[in-house]
């Protein structure tokens, strides 16, 4: 799995998809003071747009690199599907998420 750079675009509301969270965030004071400055997926501002940030994490899905997301409804919904090892069984488990 490789390590892949995740632009995240803020919506019109500034909100982003968090993976250390595991939740769509508003990328406030409080998220960067709080989550994001001591996270090791913190890779800067999502450069080259007006507001968002830039985390670095394996990602399961097929992804370009950068990747850029825009909708972090989508970004959380797509990052629920969790791959079973090889050695398990064939299904893909679901999180119900908190
Ligand atoms: S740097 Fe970490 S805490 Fe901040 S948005 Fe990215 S994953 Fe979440």
């Amino acid at each position: 799995m490789a390590l892949v750079t995740h632009v995240n675009v803020c919506n019109t509301m500034n909100e982003i998809y968090c993976c250390l969270r595991n939740k769509i965030v508003k990328l406030d004071a409080e998220q960067r003071e709080v989550f994001c400055k001591e996270c090791k997926m913190f890779a800067g501002e999502a450069t080259g747009f007006r507001r968002g940030i830039s985390c670095v994490w394996e990602d399961l899905r097929t992804v370009s690199n950068p990747h850029i997301a825009l909708d972090p409804a989508e970004e959380f919904k797509q990052n629920q599907v969790r791959q079973v090892p090889p050695e398990g069984p064939a299904l893909f488990l679901y999180s119900t998420g908190w």
